[in-house]
């Protein structure tokens, strides 16, 4: 089978739309559909035609295109089970442990509850990608709104343990307020501070720093280092649990 097609593009002022494609099986997906008008001007751009909407969680900037592409295109929409009132046009509702196959492309669902309390991860394992939506970010990891910060650290951690190798498109480009942050809790992580200067310098230039890989996070973003030492150290949190830095981490960004 030939690797999932994946094209990246920006939505309303800082969503990112992402199509998945491919060609064999005749299938193309939305994740998520935060402007209707960037997402067709992607399909037509490629020559694809929607098939698919594999949502992420119910928030209008990720659901607010379901209605309309639907009506146009008579495509099945994919949705959180846990959330599945609250999705427009929903078809199909997946839940942790379940898989959905998208033209013989097997996404694994991992439900990270947190920022909403239904919110699902799709990890297209063969392919080495997940979209994690608004869980996690480059740098950084979503808000946490409607579950608790146990939740969010313990959705954090499923993804945490998914192949180093994996790819990670996630649904906003907000790395360079991230990063301004990450310095505050780790002034000395040498990865870190090589990747903020990447950073400014892809924006300089107009570029996304999206996708990212679990690796990379797992070096560099202070969300996914709250068992780390020089974290700890540096919150005077030494020999704490993880998930109280953790929380202690949200809460500083919260405040930021
Ligand atoms: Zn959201």
């Amino acid at each position: 089978m030939a690797q999932l097609e994946i094209h990246q593009f920006p939505c309303l002022s800082d969503n990112y739309g992402v199509l998945i494609h491919d060609a064999d099986a005749g299938v193309t997906a939305s994740i998520d559909t935060p402007e209707v008008a960037p997402i067709e001007a992607a399909l037509a751009e490629k020559g694809w035609t929607l098939t698919h909407i594999l949502n992420t969680h119910h928030h209008g900037d990720h659901t607010g295109g379901n209605t309309e592409l639907k009506g146009k295109t008579g495509c099945t929409i994919v949705g959180p089970k846990p959330e599945a009132a609250k999705i427009p046009g929903l078809d199909v509702a997946v839940g942790e442990g379940e898989t959905y196959d998208f033209g013989g492309h097997v996404a694994q669902i991992i439900e990270t509850p947190g920022h909403t309390l239904g919110h699902i991860a799709y990890h297209f394992a063969d392919d080495r990608v997940v979209f994690a939506g608004d869980t996690l970010f480059a740098l950084g990891c979503g808000r946490v709104f409607e579950g608790s910060m146990a939740q969010m650290w313990s959705g954090l951690q499923k993804l945490m343990a998914l192949p180093p190798e994996t790819t990670v498109y996630c649904g906003h480009e907000y790395t360079t307020a991230n990063a301004a942050f990450a310095v505050t809790i780790e002034p000395d992580n040498r990865d870190l501070l090589d990747r903020v200067r990447e950073i400014e310098a892809l924006r300089a230039d107009g570029k996304p720093t999206v996708p990212t890989t679990i690796d990379r996070e797992l070096r560099t973003n202070p969300f996914l280092r709250p068992a780390i030492a020089n974290v700890q150290r540096h919150l005077d949190m030494v020999g704490a649990d993880p998930g109280d830095v953790f929380a202690e981490i949200r809460t500083r960004k919260d405040n930021f």
